[in-house]
């Protein structure tokens, strides 16, 4: 039976993707050795690491004055080496969500920490608008999509100060205007690549400003000056990673993901939104297109278990939601075909015709 993979991260991959990984895994780039088996400086792996950067600037527009680094520790990293780098005296925060929450508690080792806004009391179910950034805070940091609640924001905002941004589970899902933003960073496992490997975009001129001693290890500056090669990177993730970039040049950009990804979207909000049995979760305004949280209406709660048995059976894989939030996520990032949203749109019709 075919599998339909809504998985939340690590998620799904273009099946080209993983065949080209699975040939290198075997015999990388015709020599007899395995991608597994090669040094990160031999020749022809540096090819691999500069094609990933440069194709990082080309699909994202990314200008001269930023650098494009891979580094390990996944995202969570990100949430101290952003303080370390960049906190001076204080940083706002705007907390959408347990992963925006997650990098509010690290900052604050660092100095102050101002909550500019917080959707929490409404289980961020919304993403907050009037707030205002303080003019004298070193950055603002916004977590761009909210994986666990299904909220995106989806324009690039107007700051006083440096914006850095979480955007692991929406980048390459959009075009976005990077020069809006001092630092983008995600890690690679929910649109780009398996786990292993974090992207980071950074403004240059940001670094080099605060006055505290920065491990070496968590200076970007290193890592700029290396190329990603200050010490051993996460080889095969970034092989992997350069084939999702290379599909997503072959597949027409960001701008093609972006059609497809609201094709996707619509799809599975109209069948949410025109069912009897079922409802929306995130504010409609806010509403994710790359997770997609909804439930059973309370006279149908009993149903949920019955449901996910029933949608298993017919493929459906990775459709329960966070216990967090309950009843069910999809997550429909690039490599998501719309024929796995029409699937899991008919398993819904069914079994609602059934049982309700
Ligand atoms: C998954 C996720 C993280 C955590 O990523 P790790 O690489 O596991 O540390 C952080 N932020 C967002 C928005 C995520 O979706």
């Amino acid at each position: 039976m075919k599998k339909h993979n809504f998985n939340a991260g690590p998620s799904i991959l273009p099946q080209e993707v993983i065949k080209k990984t699975a040939e290198a895994v075997l015999d990388f780039d015709g020599d007899g050795l395995s991608i597994l088996e090669i040094s990160h400086r031999a020749k022809n792996f540096q090819p691999v690491v500069d094609e990933a950067v440069a194709l990082f600037k080309e699909l994202l527009n990314i200008p001269d004055n930023y650098s494009v680094i891979f580094l390990g520790g996944g995202a969570s990293l990100q949430f101290c080496m952003v303080p370390f780098n960049f906190l001076e005296t204080k940083a706002a925060y705007l907390n959408t969500g347990v992963w925006a929450k997650k990098a509010m508690k690290e900052a604050k080792g660092f100095g102050d920490v101002i909550e500019v806004a917080s959707s929490a009391d409404a289980n961020y179910t919304f993403i907050p608008k009037d707030y205002t950034i303080p003019a004298d805070a070193d950055y603002f940091h916004i977590t761009t999509n909210n994986t666990i609640y299904g909220t995106e924001l989806l324009q690039d905002i107007d700051s006083p100060v440096p914006v850095i941004a979480d955007m692991s589970s929406d980048i390459f899902s959009r075009p976005i205007d990077v020069t809006k933003y001092g630092m983008i960073y995600g890690g690679a496992q929910k649109n780009l690549a398996p786990a292993g490997v974090t992207f980071i975009i950074v403004r240059n001129d940001l670094l080099g400003k605060v006055s505290r001693h920065i491990p070496t290890m968590l200076n970007y500056q290193t890592h700029i000056d290396n190329g990603s090669m200050f010490n051993t990177p996460p080889v095969l993730p970034i092989f992997t990673a350069l084939q999702t970039l290379r599909w997503i040049k072959a597949n027409g950009g960001v701008a093609e993901m972006e059609k497809r990804n609201i094709a996707k979207a619509e799809l599975l909000y109209n069948a949410i939104d025109n069912s009897k049995m079922f409802v929306g979760t995130a504010n409609k305004e806010d509403r994710s297109r790359m997770n997609i949280c909804f439930v059973m209406k309370e006279e149908y709660k009993h149903l949920e278990a019955d449901f996910m048995k029933f949608a298993t059976e017919k493929g459906m894989v990775g459709i329960k939601g966070h216990r967090s939030v309950g009843g069910f996520r999809a997550s429909t990032y690039n490599a998501l075909p719309i024929e796995s949203v029409q699937a899991l749109v008919d398993c819904m019709a069914e079994f609602e015709k059934q049982n309700a």
